[in-house]
Formats: C-alpha cells, structure tokens, sequence
C-alpha cells in the first residue's frame, strides 16, 4: 500500500478525518486543518490514520459547525437557527 504514513514524517489530513491509538483504542478527528503534516502519537505510539472521515455539518445562519462523531449520518437532521444544516465539505477525500 503506498503511503506517505513514515514514522514521524506525518500525513496531510482533511477535516473529520480520524486518527486511532492501536493500543488503547482513543480516536481524535480533525477539527480544523492549517495545511501541515500531523503525526498524533498516544501510548507512545504512533496513531493511525483510519478510513473514516467524520462528516461535518455548517449552520448557514450563523456559521456554527457540528461534527458527527458516532452513529448513522443517515438518520441525523441537524438544525440550528431554525435551519437545517449543511455538509460543506462532502465527498472532499
Ligand atoms: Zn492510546
Ligand atoms: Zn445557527
């Protein structure tokens, strides 16, 4: 599999994306990305970079954003402000 995934080299993320401790299984998602290489470590190890991206929701009234972390994005209805919110970034990887 090719990858740029070099111990400590760090990869370049898109927002939601989700890094794993293979040893005591704490995920993190990506809230905001400044366009630099990340390497999450935890347990003194390296994190991994799992297939998952977690799909973010923007209010269109007053800018909030949502991020869904579990469950099924297929049964979520957001709103705020009265509005239902949107995915900005959909199909963005
Ligand atoms: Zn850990
Ligand atoms: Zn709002």
């Amino acid at each position: 599999m090719k990858s740029n995934a070099t111990p400590g080299a760090g990869v370049t993320v898109v927002r939601g994306a989700v890094f794993s401790c293979p040893v005591c299984g704490a995920e993190i998602s990506v809230v905001r990305t400044g366009g630099g290489t990340m390497s999450p470590r935890c347990c003194n190890t390296q994190m991994v970079l799992i297939k998952r991206v977690n799909p973010i929701y923007v209010c269109p009234t007053c800018g909030s954003e949502i991020m869904l972390v579990r469950g099924n994005k297929e049964r979520l209805e957001p709103v705020c402000c009265n509005r239902p919110m949107k995915m900005p970034v959909a199909g963005s990887l």
